[in-house]
């Protein structure tokens, strides 16, 4: 029955909450934002059922939907107060730029491989999110467009800090980027103040590779 699997499902959800909680997330706003988004509908059917693991699960294309985890603390450590303008690169599933759209006001977000985009597009559009702008393209770059962005997250490791991005972050804005080898990376917390631009290291995390003209040349 589909109302008993949708119940499932809130359940499993609901004890995913507590487990960031117990892990140390404190952010009341981080934690309702997982409250409200259904994990599972960011996953391919056959591993819908481990949704709500704590855990990286592959979703095609040699991609991954990272660990609940991981994007609590890049949500956590950006402290957002729900005014921002935010740039997301690496869409992938879709699940974090859903989050993010209930923590700011506005969202862009990019992916540069089509079928995941195609997919994510449909997965937000089901989740209800309106404060959501996508393009499909090489984030390293950013997109100057809507620039300058409040906070930036790079959802996937490169060999360095890609410049475009912290040109594009406003005054007092924070850009989170894995930075390492392609199979470990150390999480950047880059913060423009004054025209001064800090980077710090947050903790070590393992990404896919960035690729594009500020990240690797290949996977
Ligand atoms: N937060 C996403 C993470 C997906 S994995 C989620 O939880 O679903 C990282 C994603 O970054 C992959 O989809 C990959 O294709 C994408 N990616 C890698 N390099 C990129 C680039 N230069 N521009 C945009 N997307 C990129």
């Amino acid at each position: 029955m589909a109302g008993s699997v949708d119940g499932q499902m809130t359940g499993a959800r609901r004890r995913l909450v507590e487990l960031l909680r117990d892990k140390g997330i404190h952010d009341i706003s981080v934690l309702r934002a997982f409250d409200l988004t259904a994990r599972h509908d960011f996953m391919p059917t056959g591993v819908r059922h481990r949704a709500y693991e704590d855990t990286s699960i592959p979703i095609g294309s040699g991609q991954t939907i990272s660990q609940p985890y991981v994007h609590a603390r890049y949500l956590e450590t950006l402290a957002l107060t729900g005014h921002e303008k935010v740039l997301e690169v690496g869409t992938g599933s879709g699940y974090q730029t859903v989050l993010l759209s209930h923590l700011v006001a506005q969202v862009f977000t990019i992916e540069r491989i089509a079928a995941l985009f195609n997919t994510a597009r449909e997965a937000i559009r089901h989740a209800g999110a309106t404060n959501v702008s996508m393009l499909l393209g090489d984030g390293t770059v950013g997109w100057r467009e809507y620039a300058p962005y409040d906070a930036i997250l790079v959802s996937a490791g490169g060999p360095s800090i890609p410049q475009a991005l912290v040109e594009q972050l406003a005054e007092g804005g924070r850009l989170l980027v894995p930075v390492g080898s392609k199979d470990e990376q150390t999480l950047m917390l880059v913060t423009k103040r004054g025209g001064t631009v800090v980077s710090r290291e947050i903790a070590p995390v393992r990404f896919v590779p960035l690729v594009g003209t500020q990240g690797w040349d290949r996977e």
